[in-house]
């Protein structure tokens, strides 16, 4: 969201339009790219005060809705990121005037945007069950989703194949609708798309028989879905576009909901996995070596060092959950198994054992 643009140009909220201006100059001059301690990043945000603050209708929004658009939504909060990239080097005379109009320019070609995209697919959910090793790894699917798609006899035009097309009349032809509102900041021109012809200027004149003129219609969808390794359960992934199809607007997404199934000795824990193992008392005073089975279905021998405590923890490194990070661990919790019963000749050893001071 945008920041202080009172503070970004240091001026007082009650600065006038000539301060605004020369505290502008100022702060442009300090913060250009082109100057060798130049700040790009505050550059930008001293432009975009100044494009606010030097616009009367702008600054009086901005002062009461801390929107520089006023009570219809913020615009330019979201704009600012779309700056990222621009090259201001090169630029060998720096004129203020045709970076004042550079801005203009990159400010309305924005005008729109929201309006643009109000049509839009629904965006729909599905679950998938995983087992263990695949939440670790990863995995490839293929699911079945009944879902609104384009129509794929009329390719979403709605249209009878080979059908004529007319010149919209709710539009003619411009495929937008310009519509002048009055609100108590004065009025406000906004443009929005045709619902009649949905921004394609032209409608058929017979109608697809399959869609019924929808452009799509509801049917089973084959999806692959690529599941990324290290996915914890319960964990959603979206895919963009999935969603479901509608006629002159994006698609929506596809959300996937993750149950992974529980492993018989492995738990997960972050990017580590791990396991009880239960020793005998015997082993774990004289030591012992342990194959361990990986989740890949390798097997690794491990030592168990003698005289290892109950609860101790071994790390097998690297052999854990894969991620982007490296490969977590597997740590193995000791657990030691006390014999719930003596022979007598155990107890007379145990009984030396004592005599020993253990
Ligand atoms: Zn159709
Ligand atoms: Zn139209």
């Amino acid at each position: 969201m945008p920041k202080n643009h009172y503070e970004t140009l240091g001026v007082e909220k009650n600065a006038t339009k000539d301060e605004i201006k020369k505290a502008f100059h100022k702060m442009a001059h300090k913060y250009h790219p082109d100057k060798n301690n130049g700040d790009d990043k505050k550059f930008k945000e001293v432009n975009e005060a100044h494009q606010v603050l030097s616009d009367d209708k702008k600054r009086s929004n901005y002062d009461q809705f801390g929107s520089s658009d006023g009570p219809m939504g913020g615009g330019y909060g979201g704009q600012s990121g779309g700056f990222g990239g621009f090259d201001f080097s090169g630029g060998q005379g720096f004129d203020m005037g045709d970076l004042g109009d550079i801005f203009g320019d990159m400010f309305s070609g924005g005008q729109g945007r929201s309006s643009r995209n109000s049509r839009r697919g629904r965006d729909i959910q599905t679950q998938i069950d995983l087992s263990f090793e695949e939440s670790i790894f990863g995995v490839s699917r293929k699911v079945s989703i009944p879902k609104q798609s384009t129509c794929d006899i009329c390719k979403g035009t709605g249209g009878k194949v080979g059908t004529k097309m007319n010149t919209c009349k709710t539009c003619n032809g411009n495929g937008q609708i310009r519509e002048v509102r009055n609100s108590i900041l004065g009025s406000f021109s906004t443009t929005k798309t045709c619902s009649t012809c949905l921004g394609n200027g032209s409608v058929p004149s017979e109608k697809c028989s399959t869609c019924r003129g929808e452009g799509v219609y509801k049917k089973q969808k084959e999806l692959e879905l690529n599941i990324p390794a290290g996915i914890n359960n319960g964990e959603s992934l979206r895919m963009t576009g999935a969603g479901e199809d509608i006629q002159g607007g994006p698609s929506g997404d596809l959300y996937i909901k993750v149950n992974v199934k529980s492993h018989n000795i492995y738990k997960r824990d972050g990017l580590n996995l791990t396991m009880d193992l239960p020793i005998k008392l015997t082993d774990a005073l004289l030591g012992m070596s342990y194959n361990l089975k990986t989740l890949e279905g390798n097997t690794i021998e491990v030592k168990i060092p003698e005289g290892i405590n109950h609860n101790e923890l071994l790390r097998v490194r690297g052999k854990g959950v894969p991620s982007s990070r490296g490969r977590g661990d597997i740590i193995l919790k000791i657990i030691v198994k006390m014999p719930s019963k003596l022979s007598r000749k155990s107890k007379e050893m145990v009984e030396k054992l004592k005599e020993e001071g253990l």
